[in-house]
């Protein structure tokens, strides 16, 4: 009785088992089909965001105008380190620094700027300084040199930005930051992206180190100010 209920209870249990795993296999298949059709949907969002983004930067860019960004005005004090107090001759361009001092803050740099006057360690300083959060700090109205472009001191705007780590890499806020303070300088002085330059294109220094090692990230960049002012401030 046990054995023939048991074998019974097992030929019912093979036949639904037959009959459920072709219920299953059916299931199953159908999982399979919305999963593959979730994943082609997902894939084809994911691509047309990424194509539409590059590397997701115009996601972060997307409301990146040439609107003047906030900027935190400290001035630094008049001295003939860092700020000479000599007015520059018409604006004809804006030229892009990092710091060389991987981690540091924009305050930081800042500080250091103004700490010259006492410390008479060198001769440099900046207009703007884009810090890892994206914070704007002013040292040096534009009206006035700053020393950090050289021969070019005298009729640029100059932006030093921080970074992280030693590929001089700016983070995505510094670079957001620096895109708007770029495109608002540019219509500020009717300059176009054609004049926003490296440190390097006035020296040859390898400045600002990631746009100089890669030049695809630099056109990038130029494209990004342009895109900026052409949404306009
Ligand atoms: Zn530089």
């Amino acid at each position: 009785m046990n054995r023939r209920r048991g074998y019974g209870r097992y030929n019912g249990r093979g036949k639904n088992r037959s009959g459920g795993s072709s219920r299953r296999a059916r299931q199953q298949a159908l999982y399979i089909r919305s999963g593959i059709a979730v994943l082609l949907i997902l894939t084809a969002v994911l691509g047309i965001y990424s194509c539409a983004s590059g590397t997701g930067r115009a996601y972060t860019l997307a409301d990146v105008d040439a609107s003047q960004p906030e900027i935190d005005v400290q001035l630094l004090d008049v001295n003939p380190y860092s700020r000479p107090g000599t007015e520059t001759e018409e604006i004809t361009g804006i030229v892009v620094h990092y710091t060389a001092n991987p981690g540091s803050t924009a305050q930081n740099n800042r500080d250091y700027f103004n700490g010259l006057k006492d410390s008479h360690e060198t001769e440099a300083s900046s207009n703007f300084i884009v810090g890892l959060d994206g914070e704007i700090i002013q040292c040096v109205p534009t009206w006035e040199m700053a020393y950090a472009s050289n021969s070019r001191n005298i009729d640029t705007v100059s932006i030093e930005c921080c970074h992280p780590d030693e590929t001089g890499k700016f983070t995505d806020e510094t670079y957001r930051s620096l895109v708007q303070l770029t495109a608002w300088l540019c219509v500020k002085f009717n300059l176009t992206q054609d004049q926003v330059i490296r440190h390097y294109d006035v020296t040859g220094k390898n400045c600002p180190k990631y746009f100089v090692e890669n030049k695809e990230a630099w056109d990038q960049f130029k494209q990004d100010v342009a895109g900026a002012i052409a949404k306009g401030s």
